[in-house]
């Protein structure tokens, strides 16, 4: 008998695993799992998705002109070289289904982002898994990596779930030895949070196979509403737009992405409240003997003893309302990944590792 079966690939994906927002039986919870802003949208994101909501009954635009002249505007770029797209995950699953495929391979770091891996397989293309250095993205390992086959480069700068970063001269180093058919993908979810940093867009202008993506999920306060973008040569940006669907990100979400994007006041502020909460939650962490590596992101990486110890803390954080993200399957078993909260969050959960390092338990 005939048996429906998913396309070669599908079922080896793993379900991706979200940050928890429960704890049962815990009230006042705290959520330091999935890097989103503690302090919110900006309150002229919330009044333009407030006003969007009367006109419900029609379709939002499908060119997302209005969007990409603002992040062009605020950005510096060109808007024809801009894509939106629901959450900056829609605009890698579209580079996969554009460019990945059998028979080719997607490289991505050992401790990358797992949706790369993930729609490398969705579209039945081969992953590659490339080691770093120390937690740092490894140039020459994914040098090393490229073969004929390899169509995409995905890493994130600053990456999540290290929060490290490599400079701009080591991505032109990785650019100019990068064969013509591969292309490479910088990852900016992050790059709001590092001061005169342009996430890669100026790579993106000076080559032909460079795209960069960007998204309204984490500074920006706005991951519930799904609207990310990207920014890329001509001739990408035209294929994306022939994959993607017409009417991919909501009206509400495209108005609210453009308020926010005008408000440069409250992304400064919210970028600063962020290095201080993050330095001051490092180095009370790293006087318990809990260390990081300096992190550019909105989260730090806090390393354990051994696999058993981080386990060990993440229950007892959960007992005292606090929940991190594990990042074993990530290929850090020995780490917690901890979301820069609040200043009270922040203190929370460095009085609870204390307790813990006291030898609190369970
Ligand atoms: C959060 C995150 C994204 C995706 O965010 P969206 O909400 O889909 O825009 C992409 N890349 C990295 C590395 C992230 O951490």
């Amino acid at each position: 008998m005939e048996r429906i079966k998913p396309q070669p690939g599908i079922m080896d994906i793993e379900l991706y695993q979200g940050g928890t927002s429960h704890l049962a039986g815990i009230k006042d919870v705290v959520k330091l799992s999935s890097n989103e802003n503690p302090l919110g949208p900006s309150e002229k994101a919330i009044e333009a998705y407030s006003k969007a909501a009367f006109e419900l009954n029609r379709y939002p635009s499908s060119d997302h002109n209005s969007l990409r002249a603002a992040i062009g505007k605020v950005h510096q770029l060109d808007s024809d070289r801009v894509i939106c797209g629901s959450g900056s995950d829609e605009i890698i699953s579209l580079l996969c289904q554009a460019y990945a495929g059998p028979e080719t391979e997607v490289i991505h770091t050992v401790h990358g982002f797992s949706m790369y891996r993930i729609n490398a397989l969705i579209a039945g293309a081969v992953p590659v898994e490339v080691v770093e250095n120390n937690r740092v993205t490894d140039v020459d390992a994914i040098l090393a990596a490229v073969t004929e086959r390899t169509c995409l480069v995905f890493f994130a700068n600053p990456n999540n779930p290290t929060g490290t970063m490599i400079p701009t001269s080591e991505v032109e180093r990785l650019i100019n030895s990068l064969p013509r058919h591969t292309l490479l993908v910088l990852d900016g979810a992050y790059a709001e949070y590092v001061e005169n940093y342009d996430g890669g867009a100026s790579l993106v202008e000076a080559n032909n196979n460079v795209v960069m993506t960007r998204t309204f999920s984490k500074l920006y306060g706005l991951g519930g509403l799904r609207v990310g973008w990207g920014y890329g040569p001509v001739h990408v940006i035209d294929t994306l737009n022939r994959v993607r669907g017409p009417f991919n990100v909501t009206q509400p979400g495209l108005a609210a992405a453009k308020a926010a994007v005008f408000d440069r006041a409250y992304t400064t502020h919210c970028r600063v409240e962020n290095a201080r909460c993050r330095s001051w939650m490092a180095d009370k962490l790293a006087e318990i003997g809990v260390l990081s590596d300096a992190s550019l992101a909105n989260f730090i990486l806090a390393r354990f003893r051994d696999r058993h110890e981080a386990e060990a803390c993440d229950f007892y954080l959960q007992s005292q309302g606090i929940i991190v993200r594990r990042v074993s399957g990530y290929n850090l078993p020995a780490a917690l990944r901890i979301t820069v909260g609040d200043e009270s969050a922040c203190r929370r959960v460095v009085h609870a590792i204390r307790q813990f390092k006291n030898g609190k338990r369970v």
